[in-house]
Order: structure tokens, then C-alpha cells, then sequence
């Protein structure tokens, strides 16, 4: 079909780059997740909030790249770098029975994924859905909004109200 608002091709690589967060509650749940697909996640790049990161690699010895921790920016260094198109996928098990100080980050991290169109799992149920994806071991394109022409489009239409 025709698409007239045409955007921008990116192609998320064979091998991904894996953010992993993991709500305290949740961490054991992580672990156990991450041991059970070692296989998978050892040919992918691997990336955490500093505690879940930390934990990962004492538990499974995964090589994880750590973060900050969450509550201190971990989240928002994770969306930004799915803005500068560094992370492909993220794996987030978050506690939906407790509140968090960070929830502000959490939710940009959750908009700013959504923007990017990644593919990022809150539940151990979709992250199986995920790491058994044919997309795991191919590389996967899609189509995101021409964000330079957006900027140029919204600069040029604003100007008339100066
Ligand atoms: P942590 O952060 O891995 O440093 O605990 C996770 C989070 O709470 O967002």
C-alpha cells in the first residue's frame, strides 16, 4: 500500500544491543530469565541499569554493560541512547505493585521507546515472545518518522508566529 508520509528506513541489526532493567522485586526474576537464554543473549551486546547489570553478570556471567543505577538515571541514559539509535530492544521487567521514585524516568524511557518503535517487553511472557523471534537472528527494518524534516517542517511553520 502507499504510504505518503513516507519515513525514514533503520535497520536494527543481526546482533542486538540488549537493554536489561529490572525493578528490585523483579531481579531474581531477570536473572533467572537471562540464565535460561544464555545461549541467545551471549551472541547479542548486552546492556543494564547499573544494579541490574551488575547482578546479571555476577549471576549468569553475561558481560553486561552497566548504566547508572535506575533511580539515578539509568532509565533516561537507556532512552537516550535509543535516540541516538545505540539500543535495538528492551527487556524491562518492572513491579506494577510498587510505586517507584523514579517513575517519571520510567515512563519517558516507555514513550521514547514507543517513538522509536523498539521492541522492549514488560513482562517474562513477551520477552519470550521476543528472544524466540525469527527477527533475533535477521536483521529487522522498519520505518521511523523523518525526525530532520519534522524539525525543518515544525521551524519553518512556527516562524510565521514570531
Ligand atoms: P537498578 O535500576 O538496576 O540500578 O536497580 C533499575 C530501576 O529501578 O530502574
Amino acid at each position: 500500500m502507499e504510504n505518503e508520509n513516507k519515513g525514514v528506513e533503520f535497520v536494527i541489526g543481526k546482533q542486538k544491543n540488549i537493554a536489561l532493567i529490572a525493578h528490585d522485586n523483579k531481579k531474581g526474576d531477570m536473572i533467572r530469565w537471562c540464565a535460561d537464554n544464555f545461549d541467545i543473549l551471549k551472541g547479542h551486546f548486552l546492556y543494564g541499569t547499573g544494579t541490574t547489570a551488575r547482578m546479571i553478570s555476577e549471576h549468569t556471567g553475561l558481560p553486561v554493560r552497566g548504566f547508572n543505577s535506575g533511580p539515578l538515571g539509568g532509565d533516561l541514559q537507556i532512552g537516550s541512547r535509543i535516540v541516538d539509535n545505540e539500543i535495538d530492544i528492551v527487556i524491562f521487567f518492572s513491579d506494577p505493585l510498587t510505586a517507584q521514585p523514579h517513575d517519571p524516568d520510567v515512563k519517558a524511557l516507555l514513550r521514547i521507546a514507543q517513538v522509536y518503535d523498539i521492541p522492549i517487553a514488560n513482562t517474562k511472557a513477551t520477552a519470550d515472545f521476543i528472544i524466540t523471534s525469527t527477527y533475533m537472528n535477521t536483521e529487522y527494518t522498519h520505518q521511523l518518522m523523518n525526525f530532520k524534516q519534522n524539525v525543518e517542517e515544525r521551524a519553518s511553520k512556527l516562524v510565521t508566529n514570531i
